[in-house]
């Protein structure tokens, strides 16, 4: 059984642009390396007259920029996968080099070993 790998590059696109999207809603590229974003502080006055207020701000910073280190390590695995497509070695298990389960691509279409090589 081969795998249907334009449904899976279709899947791996419409991810990819999703991902960059919510992306551009948190940070912005970094100038000197195009792959890496960063999280933006949200754009507010700088000129607090309230420390808590200060203190919440430092806070949301953390966590948007939690939340854009996770979008971006997704965006890597799927940019990776797009890579396997291109050079005919996606749906490959890395670990065993047995065709992964279509079903797991399916729900991972990132997914980089098959079921019996599934790390958790
Ligand atoms: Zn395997």
């Amino acid at each position: 059984m081969t795998i249907d790998i334009p449904h899976f590059k279709m899947l791996l696109q419409n991810e990819r642009e999703r991902l960059l999207r919510e992306l551009a809603g948190l940070g912005h590229v970094n100038p000197a390396n195009v792959s890496d974003w960063e999280a933006t502080p949200e754009d507010r006055d700088t000129m607090r007259a309230d420390k808590n207020e200060a203190a919440d701000a430092v806070e949301e910073y953390e966590s948007r920029a939690a939340v854009e280190v996770t979008l971006e390590n997704h965006l890597q695995n799927i940019t990776a996968a797009l890579e396997r497509i291109e050079n005919n070695t996606y749906g490959v298990c890395r670990i065993g080099g047995e065709a992964i389960e279509e079903d797991r691509l399916e729900a991972n279409p990132a997914a980089t070993t098959c079921k019996a090589h599934l790390e958790e």
